[in-house]
């Protein structure tokens, strides 16, 4: 039997999450602060389970996306810092302050709105500067910075707390070049407020590449997400961080559950799912998964994605469908219903890493597992 209620689950290692934390921690070292980025559930992992074991284990701010995540982690996080990266619309700016979100800003109308916000709650808010240094994101560019900054300071309550910018390739390559170029110029755009005499208490440009790369980006906070959840960002940063001879070694948090709801004997020739797009090679045993692409198994994923069961893999046979999909066992000896699946994780010495499904779809890590459908229960081990 189950030993889980749900068809579907997710485990989160809270030792694995913790070795991470302190992996950044050293790091980063004392005087750079570690912002947790939490945005999409906690990169899928699960928002509600993962910021408290953050928390404890030394994260000093929160990384958002926007405000109603703003508002989820403050509910788990009441005293840390949070900052929205993301973009807020103008009716939500108000709930920004009243909540103390710090904001990243970059449009004149956001700050004008917020202008008019604090002065009629006389109560201040704290932003920081987005730089366009590269990335073509957000961002304000260098010939505006200075008239730009010049319009949160004029304000009394309008304070200016930080000046950031995000990388465009430094995980893409082992070539740094572009990512030195986008420091040079996020330094120039520092060094124009200083001439101004604008002052700029926390500077951040570094993501989790970064921060394990080049020290030179970390300034006083480094905004540190996939890291944190035990993935690289990628195969170059991890080469890029061997040919430095560091050692680092992230720990996955994340397994991806489910069980067999039906186990069945078809022939040699018989197709199998919706389209038959796939049919039997031989004699056959499929094992029926409560699982599809509404939790997060890429439709993608049809024929080609493979599965753990009792330490063996089993290839997924045709459409993954919404709700289900057909896996072959035929080479899988004791099996029975209600017998645990592994998506992503470990059974026994096999894994299925988040970057192997990556692979096969042609994307990211990133994607696989922030993907991963937020109802699903994630479970603390
Ligand atoms: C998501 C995000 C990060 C974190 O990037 P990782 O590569 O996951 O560490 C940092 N900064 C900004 C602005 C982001 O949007």
């Amino acid at each position: 039997m189950l030993k889980q209620k749900n068809k579907t689950w997710i485990e989160i290692s809270r030792n694995a999450l913790i070795q991470n934390v302190r992996i950044f921690r050293r790091i980063l070292g004392k005087k750079t602060y570690l912002m947790a980025v939490v945005k999409s559930n906690a990169y899928g992992h699960g928002a509600k389970e993962v910021v408290p074991i953050f928390l404890k284990a030394g994260a000093d701010w929160f990384g958002v996306d926007s405000i109603d995540e703003a508002l989820q982690i403050k509910e788990l996080a009441k005293n840390a810092p949070i900052l929205i990266l993301g973009f807020t619309p103008n009716n939500r700016l108000e709930e920004v302050v009243k909540n103390g979100f710090r904001l990243t800003v970059y449009n004149d109308q956001t700050v004008e709105s917020l202008g008019k916000i604090v002065k009629r709650l006389n109560t201040p808010v704290y932003l920081h500067i987005k730089c366009e240094t590269g990335t073509s994101r957000q961002g304000v560019t260098l010939d505006k910075l200075v008239p730009f900054a010049k319009k949160i300071t004029e304000n009394k309550n309008l304070i200016l707390e930080g000046l950031s910018t995000h990388f465009a390739n430094i995980e893409d390559t082992t070539d740094s070049s572009y990512a030195k170029r986008q420091l040079v110029q996020f330094k120039r755009m520092y060094g124009a407020l200083q001439n101004v005499g604008i002052k700029v208490s926390i500077r951040h440009t570094a993501c989790t590449a970064a921060a394990m790369i080049y020290k030179e980006t970390h300034f006083n906070m480094a905004r540190v997400g996939i890291g944190l959840y035990g993935l690289w960002s990628s195969k170059e940063t991890k080469k890029t961080v061997q040919k430095f001879g560091k050692k680092i070694n992230l720990l996955p948090s994340l397994t991806w559950k489910s069980c067999i709801a039906q186990i069945k004997e078809i022939p040699l020739g018989t197709p199998v799912s919706y389209g038959l797009t796939e049919e039997t090679k031989r004699n056959s045993k499929i094992a029926v998964l409560p699982i599809g692409y509404w939790d997060g198994l890429d439709r993608g994923l049809s024929s080609i994605g493979e599965v753990l069961i009792n330490g063996k893999r089993a290839k997924i046979m045709g459409r993954i469908c919404m709700n289900i999909c057909m896996v072959d066992v035929t080479h899988i000896k004791g099996i029975h219903v209600e017998d645990e699946v592994v998506i992503i994780g470990k059974s026994g010495s096999s894994v299925i890493s988040a970057e192997e499904i990556a692979e096969k779809l042609g994307t990211i890590n990133y994607e696989i597992v922030t993907r991963i459908n937020p109802t699903i229960p994630r479970i603390i081990i």
